[in-house]
Formats: structure tokens, sequence, C-alpha cells
């Protein structure tokens, strides 16, 4: 099975409605009624994080369509967020009383093992940030803006840490095993 549709049957399987906020954002750059089409672009190709207003206006549309669709289905896992201390004030205000954060899953990786990835990923990806100009921009960001709030969450003991330079298989293996820990813990 390919690694991408083995996650989704994981998150699946353990009740996880997977959203991507980089996902959510390529959608919403594509919508041609929307407002925010170029400045998302120009964001997203120089590695920038994106002001929360727009994530989380996405974020929210998602989580309240699904579970209007189907009550039962209110976890969620959300990819590539909080990503900076605007967008965790941005969560904050807007999910306070509403959403509870269980833990935080880090996919930790050396910057050039990444770096590598992703210029190989964007052999066929057709994304404007898989070059390494805009990737060295996002390990910066990531230096400065993200590392933070992991490292505040970790201080709240919710990280689960997950070492990323290794293979896929083992990576999903320890993906698996965190998902049945948290289903059994709750
Ligand atoms: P990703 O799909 O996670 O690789 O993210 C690609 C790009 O989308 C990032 O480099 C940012 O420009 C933008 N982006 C993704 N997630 C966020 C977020 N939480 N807040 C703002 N911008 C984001």
């Amino acid at each position: 099975m390919n690694s991408d549709i083995f996650i989704c049957y994981l998150f699946q399987k353990y009740g996880y409605t997977h959203l991507s906020a980089g996902e959510l954002l390529r959608d919403e750059r594509k919508n041609p009624d929307s407002q925010y089409g170029e400045l998302i672009e120009k964001y997203i190709k120089e590695g920038k994080i994106v002001p929360v207003e727009i994530t989380i206006s996405l974020l929210k549309r998602e989580m309240d369509q699904t579970m209007a669709a189907n009550a039962q289905k209110n976890k969620f896992l959300i990819d590539g967020f909080p990503r900076n201390q605007d967008n965790l004030q941005g969560w904050n205000k807007t999910m306070d009383g509403k959403a509870d954060v269980s833990f935080v899953l880090f996919f930790d990786c050396n910057n050039e093992i990444c770096i590598e990835r992703c210029l190989e990923r964007g052999k066929s990806s057709g994304r404007s940030d898989d070059n390494r100009e805009s990737l060295e921009k996002r390990i910066q960001t990531y230096l400065q803006s993200t590392k933070p709030i992991i490292d505040l969450y970790e201080e709240m003991g919710k990280v689960k840490k997950i070492d990323a330079s290794k293979s896929v298989d083992e990576c999903l293996l320890s993906l698996k095993r965190y998902l049945e820990m948290m289903v059994t813990e709750r």
C-alpha cells in the first residue's frame, strides 16, 4: 500500500479526520473567487506563514462541516498547525472552550534530509515551494517561528516525537503506536 494511503487508513481506523493547513491554503489559492489567492501564493513561495485569520477560518469551516455531516466525527489531526505564535493565539481565541489539544505529533528530521526529500517530491508535485530557495526559507521560518511552539507543547508534556529520518515503514509503525496509545488512554 502507498504510504499516503496507509496514513489515511491509520487516521480513519483510529477515528481521526486529517486536515492539512497547507493543503487547505493551496485549495483556497486555486479558488478563482477567493480574495486571498495571490496573497497565499506569495507567502507559500517565500516559505512564510500565512496570516492566521485566513488559515483558521479555513480549518474551522472544514471542522464545522465535518461535524455537521456526522456529529461523531469530532477528532481531528491538524497537519502543519500551529506553526507560529500568531497561529497559536488565533487557535486559542477561536477554539477556546470548543476544542482540546490532546497531543502534538512531531516528525523530527534533519534539515538536509527534509530538503532532499522535498526536492525529490518536487520532480512531480508541481508545488511552487518544492525548490531549494523556498525550502531554505522554510527551514529558517521553521527554526525561528515553529520550533518555539513545539518547545512550548513539549513543556506541557504533549509532544509525541517520531524520528522521521528513519524509513517510511518505521515512521508509520511509530505513528500507529502513538495513535493506538491515544485511543486506549482516552
Ligand atoms: P505544507 O503543506 O505543510 O508543506 O505547507 C506549505 C506552506 O503553506 C507553508 O510553507 C506556508 O507558507 C503555508 N502554511 C502551511 N501551514 C500553515 C499555517 N499553519 N499557517 C500559515 N501558513 C501555513
